[in-house]
């Protein structure tokens, strides 16, 4: 009989463990997102990005597997801002029950002015790693509401994520510190790093403006090769995500040198060089560093 007891006891104590170990359905908007899910749920997420690796946040075109995935999510994790124009038609249409959580809140917003007296607010905020801590947070408090018996790991895990992000701006900081001031400019396809450029003290120039959406005019682009020219502006980047064939002509005509390629807003594949997003931020701070020194 006693034995049977004690058995009685493994099992409930089994049990009790198995119904504990919840997996939490994660939908995000992009990658950069779902990698900081997956850094603070870990085993406890079940992550599904609708926009992969590589792929322009801006321009996204829904796919119809997208409304089985959101029908199905706990939890939706969006930039907010502006960033995903085309979401909202989307959870309409999938008619998901998933709590929607806008990761952007209760950051410091720039603004950008794109015409005279029209100004928008830049959505990519993720790009200061302030922010992106204030993300993490965000993305902790939803991941323990929605899974409470897990608190305390999903808690540690955040806390040695902000550290690690913490250490990232530290360095990024030192790096960017040894740069002079006049040297620190730099030309990419999309205003896509001024969050970046506000924390370092970077003046970024840009074809396209705020969003990949819109098509430089020719005035513009022979404006800005005047400006590059003049200013002897090293540092010319393309992104990963965007469309550069335009970009690629024009510094090739204008005998201009490319600095390399940045992954502002869409991470690469797990095999390269920026699968998380602490990784594609430490890439882009070497790439811009050596841009604006002209190596
Ligand atoms: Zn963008």
């Amino acid at each position: 009989m006693i034995n049977f007891a004690i058995l009685n006891i493994i099992w409930f104590e089994f049990g009790f463990e198995y119904v504990s170990a919840k997996e939490i359905n994660v939908v995000t908007s992009f990658s950069v997102l779902a990698d900081m899910v997956q850094q603070i749920g870990k085993s406890h997420v079940k992550v599904n990005s609708l926009i992969g690796p590589c792929e322009d946040p801006h321009v996204y075109e829904p796919k119809p597997s997208d409304l089985n995935i959101l029908k199905h999510a706990n939890l939706i994790f969006v930039n907010g801002l502006g960033l995903e124009g085309w979401i909202n038609r989307l959870f309409i249409s999938s008619e998901t029950n998933g709590k929607i959580i806008i990761v952007s809140d209760g950051i410091h917003t720039i603004t950008n002015n794109i015409a005279k007296n029209k100004t928008v607010i830049d959505p990519h905020a993720w790009n200061n790693v302030t922010n992106a801590i204030v993300y993490a947070t965000n993305i902790e408090r939803a991941l323990i509401e929605a899974d409470q018996d897990d608190a305390d790991e999903i808690r540690l895990n955040s806390k040695f994520y902000i550290e690690q992000l913490r250490a990232l701006d530290s360095w990024a900081k030192k790096e960017i510190d040894s740069i002079p001031m006049p040297s620190r400019k730099v030309i990419t396809n999309h205003n896509s790093l001024s969050y970046l450029g506000d924390a370092y003290d970077i003046t970024f120039l840009t074809f396209q403006g705020i969003s990949s959406e819109s098509e430089p005019t020719a005035t513009q682009v022979a404006s800005l090769i005047k400006q590059i020219r003049d200013e002897k502006v090293k540092a010319i980047f393309i992104e990963n995500q965007s469309d550069s064939r335009l970009m690629t002509q024009i510094i090739k005509e204008s005998n201009i040198k490319l600095s390399g390629e940045l992954y502002p807003e869409a991470l690469s594949k797990q095999d390269g060089v920026a699968p998380t997003y602490i990784k594609a931020f430490i890439h882009n701070i070497k790439l811009l560093k050596a841009g604006m020194l002209g190596e």
